[in-house]
């Protein structure tokens, strides 16, 4: 990958070559129970997988990653049926899939899409766009989240399997991006797409928006571990060079202040890594509360990411900031881990609201921190004691 990953950022094309090794090297799918076609190796391989091809390339991490994202939905929540009829194709690399949650206007707030599916005999219609669908046209089948119940507050959405080809289904706009140019994003339109009722997620409308945040909470380690790879690779690459180039008669690594840097920089990475594969551990184990070890992960991860990518650029120099060499890919392919899958300021909101939902557990300590009470302050009580 090393070699091809900035003629393909330059392209900016899906890169078939690299989707054919994976395929070869039985990579696609691996995260897939054993019954449905995968190597039933979870989800901390699927980010030991991610960690090592974004550590080359991020654009490749991703491509990779987003079929795991596209599949969860149907793993978490779709029928056996749907399973066995969705998910071999996916392991076996035939087919790519996508995910589509995100719409023009509901980006953080997805509950606010407008995109619908209405029953009509034994079909839903389809009608609405997606924006910023990764692996899109790419990728042969989708997971769409829809209204279905525009009247419910809670069981507002169901999720949908579409295929590519489907009558009423096209592709719109294709992204020019930042970073991750490999893959591509685009806009999904239906205009009265008809889809057969047993492509409903689950078999039971009203589960889309749980079905959802079910499947972030297992995606979002992976883009973590993007960013764990990132990093570690923007890292060799600054090791490498610093180690290398001199100034003032010496290699760089002979100033403390770059060894500073690079020590600095070498313990977030190794924080951020043992912070995805914990919370990648909890989910294999089936633990119930995985969503804020999610979140942690990824947000401590994608910023550590970004930081130790724009060290790697500033280690560098002005080489660092030109397109000759490798790492201002890096710094450009890190800033979208702070994004998609939910904001960093999204994953706070996550990370806080489980916090303090679980602060009664805390009760006990008020026994050794009485809350301040006014009418007994220390300063009132000193007031009131009678002088000599
Ligand atoms: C390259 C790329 C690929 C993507 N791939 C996919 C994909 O495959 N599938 C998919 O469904 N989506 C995808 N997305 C969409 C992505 O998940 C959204 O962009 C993201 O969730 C943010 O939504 P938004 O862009 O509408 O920003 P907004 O929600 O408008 O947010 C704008 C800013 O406001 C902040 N903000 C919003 N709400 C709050 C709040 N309550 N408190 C504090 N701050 C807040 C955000 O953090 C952000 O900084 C992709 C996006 C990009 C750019």
């Amino acid at each position: 990958m090393r070699p091809l990953a900035a003629h393909y950022d330059r392209v900016q094309e899906y890169p078939w070559e690299i989707k054919k090794e994976l395929c070869d090297a039985g990579l696609m799918g691996i995260w897939v129970p054993e019954e449905f076609g995968g190597a039933g190796a979870g989800v901390l391989n699927l980010c030991i997988v991610v960690e090592e091809l974004s550590r080359a390339c991020g654009g490749v991490g991703v491509l990779y990653a987003v079929n795991a994202l596209g599949s969860f939905p149907i793993l978490v929540a779709g029928t056996d049926e749907q399973k066995q009829r969705f998910l071999p194709s996916v392991t076996s690399g035939e087919k790519l899939i996508a995910f589509g949650l995100s719409e023009r206007d509901a980006g953080s707030d997805a509950g606010g899409m407008t995109t619908t599916a209405r029953e009509d005999g034994d079909a839903y219609v389809i009608d609405g766009a997606k924006k910023w669908t990764t692996n899109g046209g790419a990728a042969d089948l989708y997971t769409v989240f829809a209204v279905t119940d525009p009247n419910s507050r809670s069981r507002r959405l169901s999720a949908l399997i579409v295929e590519k080809g489907d009558p009423g289904f096209e592709f719109g706009r294709v992204e020019d991006k930042m970073g991750i140019r490999c893959v591509p994003v685009v806009e999904l339109n239906f205009d009265g797409c008809r889809v057969p009722k047993d492509r409903l997620l689950g078999g039971r409308p009203g589960m889309g928006f749980k079905h959802a945040m079910m499947t972030l909470d297992r995606a979002r380690p992976g883009v973590a571990a993007q960013a764990v790879g990132l990093a570690q690779g923007a890292l060799d690459y600054a090791l490498a060079y610093t180690t290398r180039r001199k100034q003032f008669g010496q290699t760089l690594t002979g100033f403390q202040m770059i060894q500073q840097m690079l020590a600095d920089m070498a313990t977030k990475v190794e924080a951020a890594r043992q912070l995805v594969y914990a919370s990648a551990r909890m989910i294999d184990a089936g633990a119930r509360d995985i969503t804020s070890g999610a979140a942690k992960a990824k947000l401590f991860a994608t910023n550590v990411a970004m930081e130790v990518t724009t060290n790697a650029v500033q280690l560098f120099g002005g080489y660092g900031y030109m397109r000759d060499y490798p790492v201002e890919k890096f710094m450009r392919d890190a800033k979208i881990t702070q994004i998609y899958e939910g904001t960093n300021q999204i994953q706070t909101l996550v990370i806080a609201r489980n916090l303090i939902k679980k602060a009664s557990q805390l009760d006990h300590l008020a026994e050794y921190m009485p809350l301040p009470d006014h009418e007994n302050t220390l300063a009132n009580r000193a007031e009131a004691k009678p002088t000599a």
